[in-house]
């Protein structure tokens, strides 16, 4: 029997590896643009980390006018969760993210679902067969446990490689014997490595790395007929077009496989840029940000709280390129995509998670936003996950907008704004739909009689909507004069037995008596937005 016939009988599929070659030809292009792939197993939500190296993805394709692609690697079904794939989409629509081709939107060189693209791996499997550089294994588990037994009681390195690959130098007529009695075999790449030279991954964020060869004989097809990580790894990346792979450092230590895969198969190289994983403190140690233990890992916490994607996008830059928050600060009208991210910049060691600098950037990013803007995305936010206040905010959206805008449009715009989810605590207050009176706020200030009679005194006398922000303040200084306060403050540090307080504590009571809350913007903004009557009943309660 020939080799071709060989191959085909141990894998016989229609078409050949020709034929795919044909149907996915290299891109068109222009030079330097970046191909690369965002490639997810379905085995758990969008984390922090793989929307980590996602980022990078993008943004180098999207600079270099080239394409990013997401990619399903659902090989390994046995750790595939329910509703893996669609949750990895949802978690990318929910932050605005585009592919360019996809399992969704499609493409040229789909399937973009591995699993759809058994028949692909298995034409390149069989073109190996032919050229005596993959051979069927029909070892057993039981087998393989005592070979390994054995290498533990001899000392020898673990693995299926050299002497011990069995069936490495089983004859083409013993594996046609061993398939007819029915035994079942998956496909194995035969190395013609040795585990003593050396390779080099020259990997664009770590530089040079010198590895061993690798002289395992891998699977490349499993006994379900899917191809194993590395194999099917080579031949997307290659059929894909991809020039750059962009993943987790924890694959760094099987370069050697796809090293000598892509030569194997005779395909040319991509680029490869290993990222380190995000890291968070524990007490006084480093360790990986986890799916499993952190919250803050999932995306869906992000926008379950409000956190806009483009806040996400603006903490991804800054871990990603240790020079991206200099240049934003220095600045602040460019947007992420005026930034040139290279892969120079990025962390050799793991970066390190912190939710407070996420929370601070945010607040710079709402604090850019006007008004009308945050208006509307509270509007989505809320229609998701607070009925009440969205009913509220539909019901007066000019009044609302106004609310926004408080020590909005100024020099230094208000920054207690992170989350969409802040907003309601922040503005309650001037909803009467919305707003509890909080006696510990009351109580806090001074006692109630006295409450009482500053805030008639003020509404009856003193209050007038017409008046502007400067005789409104100091109609506030009249008021408290009149009732025994200092009119400035540091009067009443100079001699504070002559007063009840000062203007501060008068205004204070204003404050609280309105708002139940000791800290608000603007009073003269609010009480103008609230009006003469709604303040008047607010404080003769
Ligand atoms: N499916 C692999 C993973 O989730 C992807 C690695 C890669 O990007 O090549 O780790």
């Amino acid at each position: 029997m020939t080799r071709e016939d060989y191959a085909k009988k141990l894998i016989p599929n229609d078409e050949d590896h020709r034929y795919y070659e044909e149907k996915y030809p290299p891109r068109n292009l222009t030079e330097g643009a970046m191909v690369t792939r965002f490639a997810p197993s379905p085995t758990g939500f969008v984390h922090m980390g793989s929307l980590y190296a996602s980022f990078s993805d993008l943004k180098m394709a999207k600079q270099s006018g080239g394409v990013a692609f997401l990619r399903i690697e659902d090989t390994d079904q046995k750790r595939e969760v329910e509703d893996g794939i669609s949750g990895i989409i949802k978690d990318f629509d929910n932050l605005g993210i585009k592919w360019d081709e996809g399992p969704t939107q499609g493409g040229d060189y789909g399937p973009y679902i591995q699993s759809e693209r058994e028949d692909i791996y298995k034409a390149f499997a069989r073109k190996l067969i032919e050229e005596d550089k993959a051979y069927p294994c029909f070892c057993t588990n039981l087998e393989l446990d005592e070979m390994r037994e054995e290498q533990e009681i001899q000392k020898h390195r673990l693995g299926y490689y050299g002497n011990w690959a069995k069936c490495r130098h089983l004859s083409q007529e013993e594996a046609l014997k061993n398939i007819e009695e029915g035994k079942e075999y998956i496909i194995r790449f035969k190395s013609d490595g040795d585990f003593k030279n050396k390779i080099i991954l020259d990997d664009l964020i770590k530089g040079k790395i010198e590895m061993p060869e690798n002289d395992i004989d891998i699977v490349i097809i499993k006994s379900d007929g899917l191809p194993t990580y590395h194999f099917a790894h080579a031949i997307d990346d290659h059929l894909m077009r991809t020039t750059h792979v962009i993943r987790g450092d924890e694959w760094v230590s099987s370069y050697p496989i796809h090293h000598q895969l892509f030569d194997a198969l005779s395909f040319e190289r991509p680029f490869y840029a290993h990222i380190a994983p995000i890291t968070i403190r524990e007490g006084e140690t480093l360790r990986k940000l986890s799916k499993r233990k952190d919250k803050e890992a999932a995306i869906s916490f992000y926008h379950n709280l409000g956190i806009p994607a483009e806040v996400i996008e603006l903490y991804l830059a800054t871990i990603n390129n240790y020079d991206f928050e200099a240049w934003y600060i220095e600045n602040p009208d460019k947007k992420v995509d005026d930034y040139k991210f290279e892969y120079a910049k990025m962390p050799i060691g793991g970066s390190l998670f912190d939710i407070e600098k996420l929370y601070s950037i945010s607040r710079l990013y709402f604090s850019k936003l006007t008004a009308k803007e945050i208006y509307d995305d509270l509007l989505k936010y809320t229609e998701e996950f607070d009925a009440e206040f969205n009913e509220i905010l539909k019901k007066y959206p000019d009044y609302s907008i106004a609310v926004l805008n408080i020590e909005r449009e100024v020099e230094k715009p208000r920054k207690d704004i992170s989350k969409y989810q802040d907003i309601r605590d922040l503005v309650y207050y001037m909803y009467d739909e919305l707003y509890k009176v909080d006696t510990y706020e009351w109580q806090k200030i001074t006692d109630e009689e006295e409450i009482a009679k500053i805030c008639k005194l003020y509404i009856d006398k003193y209050y007038d909507e017409a008046d502007d922000k400067d005789t409104w303040f100091a109609k506030v200084k009249d008021l408290a004069e009149e009732l025994g306060y200092a009119r400035e403050v540091k009067d009443f540090k100079k001699n504070p037995d002559a007063f009840k307080g000062h203007v501060g504590d008068v205004s204070s009571v204003l404050r609280i008596a309105l708002t139940s809350e000791s800290r608000t913007p603007d009073l003269y903004e609010i009480m103008k937005l609230l009006g003469k009557s709604r303040i008047k009943k607010r404080y003769e309660k």
